[in-house]
């Protein structure tokens, strides 16, 4: 009787992973990176601040709107600032996706940066940054005319507002001139003979104090959100080009959130959930881009990663 011999099948044990590893890996990650991306946002904003005129700004605020060229200005820089110095950081955080990966550790293959899914996601993704950012500074704008309008300031005090409050959000921009007016008010009260006008400069200088913090925060959270965009979805990229090169099995996806304090209600629920590669995590939120609901970030400053799980070894 003849036997039949079966080619060798190679067996490989499935792999898991404690998912503190791959969060650990992300944030030493997100930690070496994210200075760079803030001090090229705050020095951006700040070029914007003094790109736009004084004698603009008072026309602006007569008005009661900025001219609607500001605003294409505006998004025409963002475009330029995502073509150059965003692209190249999410780029880059791609490239480093597949070494926040234990399940790739040593693994030979061989990863290549310049697919289509990749240059496409940071084409449509920067396309809805621009939108969005741009949105974003045109509504702080608007809201800081109108709110002042109503409360009766002097055009040069809302001209002198304006400008520290270029490249924040609309809440950001409110909690400013906020600001500003508590330190009138309580330099009126405390100080009833000091003159008009040196409140005012004393107000204007601590509300650019203020908005220069609430800048650096908003970069922060800008820069540590989008890197983890790019760098979960290098990760995720390089475990299918590993599976495409028949160096891994079936996969499966976890995700991780660190589970300490700091983690909120929403990604506190989704940790520990393990679906298919190509299956969403139910988060809430609006959908930012194509895919975007396969991967964390669940929301900005949001540094939940994603463990990949080989739950059979390759077949040949
Ligand atoms: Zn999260």
């Amino acid at each position: 009787m003849a036997i039949l011999m079966l080619p060798a099948k190679r067996v490989k044990k499935a792999r898991t992973y404690n998912g503190a590893e791959v969060l650990k890996r992300l944030q030493s990650f997100l930690d070496n990176n994210t200075e760079n991306l803030v001090q090229i946002l705050c020095g951006f904003w700040q070029d914007q601040q003094y790109a736009i005129s004084y004698q603009e700004l008072r026309e602006a605020v007569k008005q009661g709107y900025l001219d609607e060229a500001v605003f294409q200005q505006w998004s025409q820089d963002y475009a330029h600032l995502v073509a150059t110095e965003i692209s190249r950081a999410w780029m880059d955080a791609i490239v480093a996706g597949p070494s926040g990966q234990p399940v790739l550790d040593g693994s030979p293959f061989v990863y290549d940066t310049q697919t289509p899914g990749i240059l496409s996601w940071i084409s449509e993704h920067g396309a809805e940054f621009v939108t969005s950012v741009t949105q974003d500074q045109k509504d702080a704008i608007a809201a800081l005319l109108v709110k002042r309008m109503k409360d009766g300031h002097t055009v040069d005090e809302l001209s002198r507002l304006i400008r520290p409050c270029i490249g924040l959000t609309e809440g950001q921009t409110k909690a400013t001139a906020n600001y500003y007016d508590s330190i009138v008010e309580n330099l009126k009260k405390e100080h009833p003979r000091m003159k008009q006008e040196s409140i005012r400069k004393k107000a204007q200088d601590a509300a650019l104090k203020y908005a220069e913090k609430q800048h650096r925060y908003r970069a922060l959270t800008i820069a540590q959100t989008e890197l983890a965009f790019a760098y979960n979805r290098g990760a995720d990229e390089s475990v299918r080009q590993a599976q495409a090169q028949g160096l891994m099995g079936e996969l499966r996806k976890r995700w991780c959130s660190s589970g300490d304090m700091s983690v909120c209600d929403m990604c506190d629920a989704l940790d520990g959930t393990e679906i298919g590669m190509d299956e969403e995590f139910g988060f809430k939120g609006r959908v930012l881009f194509r895919g975007h609901k396969l991967l964390p970030p669940a929301h900005p400053r949001c540094a939940c990663a994603v463990e990949y799980i080989e739950v059979s070894p390759p077949e040949f």
